[in-house]
């Protein structure tokens, strides 16, 4: 089974993160730069299928030259090959044309089964993996706790508000992961070396087809008009308790129409 993992490098949400004017883009450089963190759970979940059914993981992340981490760590963890997508034309992308990038590097590489997070923890929208999929034609099975199957289905598992889903899509389809799913392994001291061997193959937009007209600032079907910085939290009250802490507490809750 071809299993295709998404892998998006996002700044480190812990840090402090800025808007630069005057497009209102992410500051990226200067920051440092992780694998977003449902990605990891998707990378196990990939992981977890190719072994159970003798197939292999290719990591593909769309990014500039520092995206290539993502596919790196996912290397270190066990995929067998890295696609790193990265061209100065796409600069200023939106998620339609990332999901265009994304869709055509998926059809080159042929896979069974895609595997994206939910989200992403820096844009956030939530949009790319349905949009490849409508490109592409193919079923999407959201918001995934668990991906089982037994060979020609994929069947899943996730949990809702009113109980536990069992759904299931023929292949080839792909799955967006939540964290619920699987928690993702650390790499080992073997793995680490191993990957040092594995390839990582870089692609331009010519390589996918892809003309540049299609993509970056000028093709994106957005902008962000304003951006201000959240507003800093204030200093805390601080209520000694001296014997009437639990009122205190309450009236303080009341007066705030908490309760
Ligand atoms: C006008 C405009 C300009 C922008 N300019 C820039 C810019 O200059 N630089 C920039 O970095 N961003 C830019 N963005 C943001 C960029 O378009 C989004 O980060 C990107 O489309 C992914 O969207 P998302 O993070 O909301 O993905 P989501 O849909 O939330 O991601 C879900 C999942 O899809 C997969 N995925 C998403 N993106 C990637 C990726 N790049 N590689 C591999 N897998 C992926 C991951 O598995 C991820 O967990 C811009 C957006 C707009 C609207």
């Amino acid at each position: 089974m071809k299993v295709v993992v998404l892998v998006k490098c996002v700044p480190d949400s812990q840090l402090a993160r800025s808007l630069v004017a005057p497009k209102w883009n992410m500051k990226r450089c200067d920051v440092s730069e992780i694998v977003s963190e449902l990605d990891e759970y998707a990378l196990e979940e990939a992981l977890r299928l190719a072994e159970t059914h003798s197939g292999s993981v290719t990591a593909v992340t769309v990014g500039p030259a520092r995206a290539v981490k993502a596919v790196e760590t996912a290397l270190q963890r066990g995929a067998e090959s890295g696609v790193h997508i990265m061209d100065d034309a796409l600069a200023g992308s939106d998620v339609v044309a990332t999901a265009v990038v994304l869709s055509a590097a998926v059809r080159r590489l042929c896979p069974d089964v895609v595997i994206a997070g939910m989200a992403s923890t820096d844009s956030g929208t939530s949009l790319v993996p349905s949009m490849i999929a409508e490109m592409l034609g193919w079923p999407l099975l959201g918001c995934v706790d668990e991906v089982l199957t037994d060979g020609s289905v994929l069947r899943v598992r996730r949990e809702r508000d009113h109980g536990l889903e069992v759904l299931e899509a023929s292949m080839p389809v792909i799955v967006t992961v939540t964290d619920r799913a699987s928690e993702p392994r650390f790499p080992s001291f073997r793995t680490i070396l191993a990957a040092k061997r594995k390839t990582i193959h870089s692609w331009s937009l010519s390589d996918l087809g892809i003309c540049s007209s299609e993509v970056g600032w000028d093709a994106a079907r957005t902008s962000v008009e304003s951006a201000v910085e959240r507003p800093s939290r204030g200093a805390g009250h601080i209520e000694k308790d001296e014997g009437h802490g639990g009122i205190r507490l309450a009236e303080f809750l009341l007066e705030r129409n908490l309760l």
